[in-house]
């Protein structure tokens, strides 16, 4: 189970997930606001990219109707430099006008009629069409003869194709002239119109110079009608001078709003109109918006799709690491490596530095960890040996050096634990003042190391001769004194003169000699009222009273002897003390 410690980084504090966050939503928000503005701005574009492709198409249908109506002109001027023609003859030239080669460079409804320069009719082309109605219109007369002439565009009563003159002259020989006088049909151009496709639904619409209309598409299923351009919807329009300098739209009488574009051709008096209903290149706008959300749309669900994915390859590992590297804080460093496949980039290469970096930790753990042990073993054992040398230091400062006795300091503490131990039980302990006789005199035969050895041998021989629980202590120079517990006096008496007895006997061999020594000894109970030092005073008044008394001898101090000063004199020390 995890532990709240071993858990890897949240997910909402993850940078990864705030950087790809970041990268989601800026995305967002950068192809939003372009797009924005890419769709305000389509509209127009599209605008004027319709309106410079129709007006592209216009001009090239133009050019083609120029080269349509040039190469019928050529046809007819070319007719007139035939021999056929040129020889003005009725049979010759009807003949060659209604050969099958003529018929295949023109239109059924074209009708070719050669006159004499008088103005009457030599010959004519037959076809269905063919009557003198058709030349009515024109008069002849009023034709230029010697150049070539273009007539206006006819239109007869609405319902046939319109057509208009083109004439040329025919030079025979010298002075003998005619005419050839041909019938263009707007048959030839209307192909070019009606394929024409302006966006997806708009048309083409030529017009003559005086505002008829020569061809609109409804005509092809509605029937071709007399009609002019005013009556769709057009107000004031002068087909020669009608100019759309930018992209506009008009609006016709079936209510719809066009895209319009004009071309005039001067050379042969024709104008193509095309309209492009404005729903269309709306419809477009709206399509290019609509692929535009899709491709935000689908742009976002990539961010999305990698940045879950750089999640699983990036932020699962790295969480896993983490979570790894806690639980070796945490616990031990006893956790196996850490391992991602056979992954080699970043991650797989992160966890192997990081799995080097762990047993090496690992290594100086241990290292370290022996050393301390080590470091521990030695201070144990220093600190035993300096224990050791306290507990000597202690020895040292309660013993004497010389005779291996307590020495006065260490006499007095257990004088003081007698003393609290009798005011538990009540019972009686005494003092025996110990001084060796004439010692000065040993120092100044023998030498003071004799002097020594007889203190050692003293001090040794009373040890000898104690109780357990009885305590003796080198008290000054050649001074001994005992404590006994637990003893009254005439016991201590007894004692003190077993010490004196045993001191006189012994012998002491120093050198060469044999060294024999006594001691004056004075013995006091102690006085709950006198307290210990007094107490003592009173063993040491005694043995001063040996030593005046001739020496060797045991001095008891009887209790009624303590005067009443000495008492006065204790009560004060006490009273001072506490
Ligand atoms: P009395 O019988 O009156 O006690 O005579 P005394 O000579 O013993 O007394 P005194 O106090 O005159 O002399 C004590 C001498 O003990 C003086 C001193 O040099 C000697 N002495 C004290 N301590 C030591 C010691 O540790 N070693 C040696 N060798 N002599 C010591
Ligand atoms: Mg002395
Ligand atoms: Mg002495």
């Amino acid at each position: 189970m995890r532990t709240k410690e071993a858990r890897a980084t949240s997910f909402s504090q993850s940078i990864i997930f705030k950087s790809l966050s970041l990268l989601i939503l800026s995305t967002i928000l950068i192809a939003g606001i372009s797009i924005f503005f890419f769709a305000r701005g389509q509209i127009n574009t599209l605008i004027s990219w319709s309106s410079d492709n129709n007006r592209a198409q216009l001009r090239q249908m133009v050019n083609a109707a120029n080269n349509e109506i040039r190469l019928f002109a050529n046809r007819i001027i070319f007719l007139t430099h035939t021999t056929e023609i040129k020889s003005l003859d009725s049979a010759v030239a009807g003949t060659y006008l209604n050969s099958d080669n003529i018929a295949s460079l023109f239109n059924d409804d074209e009708t070719i009629n050669l006159y004499d320069d008088e103005n009457n009719l030599i010959c004519e082309r037959e076809n269905d069409f063919a009557d003198e109605e058709v030349h009515l219109h024109t008069d002849i007369s009023k034709i230029p003869k010697h150049n070539s002439y273009f007539g206006p565009w006819c239109i007869e009563d609405g319902h046939s194709t319109p057509t208009r003159i083109f004439a040329s002259e025919v030079v025979k020989d010298g002075n003998d002239r005619g005419i050839l006088l041909a019938n263009f049909s707007f048959a030839r151009l209307e192909k070019y119109f009606a394929d024409c496709k302006v966006g997806k639904n708009g048309f083409v619409i030529a017009i003559s110079e005086k505002g008829e209309i020569l061809y609109l598409p409804s005509f092809k299923d509605d029937g071709r009608k007399l009609l002019k351009i005013t009556d769709l919807g057009f107000e004031k329009f002068n087909p020669q001078r009608y100019e759309v300098p930018a992209p506009s739209f008009v609006k016709l009488n079936d209510g719809k709003e066009y895209l319009v574009n004009y071309e005039y051709s001067h050379l042969f008096h024709f104008g193509l109109l095309s309209l492009q209903p404005k729903k269309e290149i709306e419809a477009m706008a709206s399509a290019i918006k609509q692929s535009s959300l899709l491709f935000l749309i689908g742009t976002s669900i990539v961010t999305c799709l990698i940045s879950l994915w750089m999640f699983f390859i990036l932020g699962k590992p790295l969480n896993r690491l983490i979570i790894h590297m806690k639980k070796l804080t945490n616990d031990n460093l006893d956790v196996p490596e850490i391992r991602f496949g056979r992954r080699d980039d970043e991650v797989g290469q992160l966890s192997k530095a990081f799995n080097m970096m762990h047993s090496t930790i690992k290594q100086q753990f241990k290292e370290l960890q022996s050393h301390r042990e080590l470091l521990e073993q030695e201070v144990a054992e220093r600190t035993q040996e300096l224990e050791q040398a306290n507990q000597k230091l202690r020895i040292m400062s309660r013993t004497d050096e010389l005779t291996g006795l307590p020495n006065r300091r260490n006499i007095h503490e257990c004088i003081e634990n007698e003393v609290s131990r009798i005011s538990r039980t009540h019972k009686p302990f005494c003092f025996v003042f110990i001084d060796i006789d004439h010692f000065k005199n040993i120092n100044d035969t023998y030498g003071h190391s004799c002097g020594d050895i007889v203190l050692k041998s003293v001090a040794e021989t009373i040890r000898g001769l104690l109780r357990n629980y009885d305590i003796v202590g080198r008290y000054g120079g050649e001074e001994f004194l005992v404590l006994l517990p637990e003893t009254d006096l005439s016991g201590a008496a007894i004692v003190a003169e077993r010490f004196r007895k045993q001191i006189e006997d012994l012998s002491i061999k120093y050198a060469d000699f044999i060294i024999s020594v006594t001691i004056t000894l004075g013995v006091s109970k102690y006085d709950g009222r006198l307290g210990a030092d007094r107490s003592i005073q009173m063993a040491d008044k005694a043995l001063y009273e040996g030593k005046t008394t001739g020496r060797n001898k045991v001095v008891v101090w009887s209790p009624e002897r303590t005067s009443e000063e000495d008492y006065q004199a204790a009560a004060i020390e006490m009273a001072k003390h506490r």
